[in-house]
């Protein structure tokens, strides 16, 4: 089966549409959560990723959204957004935001938002943060998102450590018999110092999974954003991809 890797897709229809055009055939998408926040279309996202078979795992954004967070714990920018997603559902997208799990094993895949051991909330940004989830329990492979930022970890078991690596861009990650945790970076607000909107393919026949990049109408979403009154600030670091 080949598996389309989404996350931290934020209700940016225009990057979600780019990832949609430009990615080869794919079996589901496995979505890595949070589906809203920042943007400025959640319904017509929520709306396209169910025109496929859809596994998605709930993130920070879509649990404010749900007034299951204080909104006070996220920024400024964040909060914004969030109470105004709030107020732009539709019933049915708020119940299926409502219906998404913390993790989903899918196979022998973990998908999260976060972590392992954090699902909703901590960042995993280094090794050391990865180390905490690979002892945490067993997994062979974990899919999460989160961070925004692109990534491989890989526990090395002689040594009882996680490597991090950059993710290669043109050769696929074989992932034989190793223990990984895959970010395959976000769709809708990159963070990496570069704009186009980031995905994964998983082949799990070939036991592969590879990264990409897409470029979109920044622009678009820009004016989206403008039109509904996001602040600047927001709107500004799509094109900065920070
Ligand atoms: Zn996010």
């Amino acid at each position: 089966m080949r598996y389309l890797i989404v996350s931290d897709i934020h209700a940016n229809l225009a990057a979600l549409q780019s990832v949609l055009n430009d990615a080869p055939s794919f079996d589901a998408i496995w979505c890595l959560g949070d589906l809203v926040g920042y943007g400025p279309s959640p319904n017509e996202v929520l709306e396209r990723l169910q025109e496929f078979p859809l596994v998605s795992v709930m993130g920070n954004h879509d649990w404010g959204v749900l007034g299951r967070a204080d909104p006070y714990i996220f920024n400024t920018d964040a909060r914004h957004a969030l109470l105004w997603t709030r107020g732009e559902l539709t019933p049915e997208n708020q119940r299926f935001l409502a219906g998404l799990p913390v993790g989903q094993k899918v196979e022998d895949f973990v998908l999260v938002h976060a972590s392992v051991r954090e699902p909703i909330w901590e960042y995993l940004l280094d090794a050391n943060a990865a180390r905490k989830s690979f002892t945490f329990n067993n997994f062979r492979v974990a899919l999460s998102g989160h961070t925004h930022i692109p990534a491989v970890f890989e526990w090395d078991e002689s040594t009882a450590e996680a490597r991090m690596s950059p993710p290669d861009w043109e050769e696929p990650l074989q992932l034989g018999g190793r223990r990984l945790i895959i970010n395959a970076g976000s769709v809708g607000q990159p963070r990496d110092g570069d704009p186009r909107a980031a995905y994964g393919l998983l082949d799990t026949e070939a036991q592969t999974f590879s990264f990409h990049r897409v470029a979109y109408a920044v622009e678009i979403t820009q004016e989206r954003m403008r039109a509904c009154g996001m602040p600047a600030r927001l709107i500004e670091r799509l094109e900065l991809g920070r």
